[in-house]
């Protein structure tokens, strides 16, 4: 933490700053101040906004050479909102290739910052990491066609520091199958896990990997609640009784995680905030203090949490960018949630969760 500094610290669901490296024509150097167009996180506005670390993704696409145009919700207009088909499938090979190169630029990086940022695999070291100031990133896959069905990669992947791991993002693969991007529309839109998927399960609950529901199904959400033994954890979804988000958790999802003493990190894209859907930067603080009431209402103050998805959607106008983050501090205090609320928000309930989680401390 910044010496003298009143911020809470911030520690953080999910990011994409590593994902964002590998945008096609997106350069910019970690260690230097950056404008929020090219990047929403690097070091010295991490440690602006008292950001003291969170879960960072890995995360395989189609090649931009076969990625046709930039994908444009509007194409995907209903009458009263959107609906993105699935995209397709990816290879083992491809995918293991993205995720390879974006976990070796994380390694660089924890390599060149001289102690600025540390890849942690204990949550000893993650508070470690909070108290000498330096960043702490849990490695995360989002989308594991990176993993052969063997589960022999989950094994290396582990070993090299994976600790948390959506089976899936949008599109289907061995394990399960994702929501499609839709609104309004229930989360309930296809099978749940496959034979694959369920083994995947039993073995991350062995290693002490977290399993992120973000961006399964319904079906596939209810299968993981029925198999794990681990808390139920969503680590970037927000409430779909206010915005009715293909992405965003029903009561009856609340419910179930509250069961399971899991968490829900709340979603900063504003598409996933909005009662209307949209794609509008114009997005109040008050929406997002909106969505943290409503959880805490429905889970408890233990179990809720930010899960930002900076570096991977639009932000809102005061949120566009990581040194910015005190500003969602600063609005639920306003609300009313004391010091010790605001803490438990900000980063113990992710400690808690981890702990319970994993197999060290
Ligand atoms: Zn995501």
């Amino acid at each position: 933490m910044t010496e003298g500094k009143n911020l809470i610290p911030v520690f953080d669901g999910h990011n994409d700053v590593i994902g964002r490296y590998f945008k096609a024509g997106i350069t910019y150097d970690f260690f230097q101040r950056n404008e929020a167009a090219i990047a929403h996180i690097d070091l010295p506005r991490a440690k602006e906004g008292g950001f003291v670390g969170g879960f960072f993704a890995t995360y395989a696409g189609e090649k931009p050479k076969k990625r046709a145009k930039k994908r444009d919700w509007s194409e995907y207009a209903t009458e009263k909102g959107y609906s993105v088909p699935l995209p397709k499938p990816l290879k083992q090979g491809d995918a293991a290739e993205q995720i390879n190169a974006q976990m070796a630029k994380l390694f660089q990086i924890e390599r060149e910052s001289a102690g600025g940022l540390k890849i942690t695999r204990t949550t000893s070291e993650i508070e470690t990491c909070i108290q000498n100031g330096t960043l702490a990133a849990i490695l995360h896959i989002e989308g594991v066609e990176a993993i052969d069905t063997n589960l022999n990669a989950l094994e290396v992947y582990y070993q090299a520091g994976l600790r948390s791991l959506g089976p899936v993002w949008s599109r289907a693969n061995a394990f399960a199958e994702g929501v499609p991007f839709a609104f309004p529309v229930s989360p309930d839109t296809g099978p749940g896990l496959t034979d694959a998927g369920k083994a995947l399960v039993k073995a991350c609950n062995q290693l002490g990997v977290m399993i992120d529901l973000s961006h399964l199904n319904e079906a596939g959400f209810w299968d993981v609640a029925k198999l794990s033994n681990a808390p139920l954890v969503a680590t970037h979804s927000n409430v779909h009784a206010i915005c009715p988000s293909t992405r965003n958790l029903t009561d009856k999802q609340l419910d179930a995680i509250k069961e399971s003493d899991g968490m829900v990190g709340l979603n900063f894209a504003v598409g996933f905030l909005r009662e209307d859907g949209g794609n509008d930067v114009d997005t109040p603080m008050t929406l997002l203090v909106r969505h943290i009431d409503y959880l805490v209402e429905r889970l408890g103050i233990d179990r809720v949490g930010f899960g930002s998805d900076f570096d991977g959607a639009t932000m809102p106008a005061e949120l566009n960018e990581v040194s910015k983050v005190q500003n969602l501090v600063e609005a639920l205090r306003k609300a009313g949630y004391d010091d010790e609320a605001l803490r438990k928000i900000a980063h113990q309930n992710w400690l808690r969760v981890l702990r319970k989680t994993w197999k060290a401390e």
